[in-house]
């Protein structure tokens, strides 16, 4: 007994001079885990604009939100059980700066949508070196409230006081009526009450803007219109010395199921076959041509590129980069 005790008493003595041995070595002892991440933002340069993509939240697509044949679905719900990460989104909105001009193209939940892993984008948006005043535009792809629900607070406030708000006449003429909201099913009732509420503080302001056809409201910007998710989807292209970068919305929401099938739908499109028939016009195209993509349901940053692969696409995502002005070489076509 004594001995044991003699021996306990002996390796305390050799544990305490190990410790004040290693005393000022911080690598032996135990480091908190942070918890938390790198502000989310991330930055490229398209010709001269700045492109800023902002993280908003992340989630999991409900595969039953998927339209697509029986034998596909079961396909999608096999592949999912084996790759349970096969559904994951995320939500984004994006920031271009031209050098005169601030603008925004969607802006994430602000609060409207998908509860408590979403909201970031006002955050992303100081964090990445801006004020909500300075912002001059806000282009909108549509009127869901994932991506126009950062326009508005809670309590019915503009976040950015000096933007003017543009989005398609048929998309805001679609979700802002009174007519069709009293029409609509009742699981579709909320999405007509956020659009009217995040829209009303922006019209009473005289800020809320509509185009229809191919008006110019920003030097070196298309209006390319998408429709099917709905009624005026409406996608933004930018071009500045020969480099081109597509806000795109809401063409793709399940990023590993829909560019493989692009056939597969979402039960939020609002045109189910208007948006599998854009989807099949638009990757081809997009997938010949040398064409930054930004994607708000995409994987953070939700930029890239798309290639052919077998029947279907691939998705090439921007790889995390510090080098500033030296432009990604881009294959001669
Ligand atoms: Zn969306």
């Amino acid at each position: 007994m004594i001995k044991r005790t003699s021996m306990r008493f002996a390796a305390a003595i050799v544990a305490a001079l190990a410790s004040f041995v290693a005393g000022p070595n911080a690598a032996l002892r135990a480091q908190p885990q942070h918890q938390d991440q790198a502000p989310g933002f991330y930055r490229l340069k398209v010709g001269d604009l700045e492109v800023t993509s902002l993280f908003d939240g992340t989630g999991v697509f409900d595969p039953h939100w998927l339209n697509g044949t029986t034998a596909r679905m079961d396909g999608v719900l096999k592949a999912l059980h084996e790759d349970t990460h096969l559904l994951d989104v995320a939500d984004a909105g994006f920031l271009v700066n031209t050098g005169k001009q601030l603008i925004l193209v969607d802006v994430g939940t602000g609060g409207w949508w998908g509860g408590a892993a979403f909201g970031r984008f006002a955050g992303s948006f100081r964090s990445a070196g801006y004020t909500p005043e300075a912002v001059d535009i806000v282009l909108l792809t549509h009127l869901h409230s994932d991506h126009a629900g950062g326009l508005t607070t809670q309590d019915g406030k503009r976040v950015f006081p000096n933007a003017e708000v543009y989005v398609a006449k048929a998309e805001s003429d679609f979700w802002l009526s009174p007519d069709i909201a009293a029409k609509a099913p009742k699981d579709a009732q909320p999405f007509f009450q956020s659009a009217q509420a995040i829209a009303a503080p922006y019209m009473k302001a005289g800020k809320w803007h509509t185009f229809s056809g191919s008006e110019k409201i920003v030097d070196g910007m298309e209006l390319v219109p998408l429709p099917g998710h709905t009624p005026g989807h409406t996608g933004y292209e930018f071009s500045s010395r020969g480099q081109k970068v597509l806000f795109w919305g809401d063409i793709v929401h399940a990023l590993r199921v829909q560019v493989q099938h692009p056939e597969i739908t979402a039960m939020f499109d609002v045109d189910q076959a208007a948006a599998a028939a854009t989807r099949h016009r638009l990757l081809p195209k997009l997938a010949s041509e040398d064409v930054l993509i930004a994607g708000p349901h995409m994987n953070f940053p939700g930029l890239g590129r798309f290639h052919r692969e077998g029947s279907g696409y691939s998705w090439a995502p921007v790889v995390f980069t510090d080098q500033w002005n030296t432009p990604a070489p881009s294959p001669q076509k």
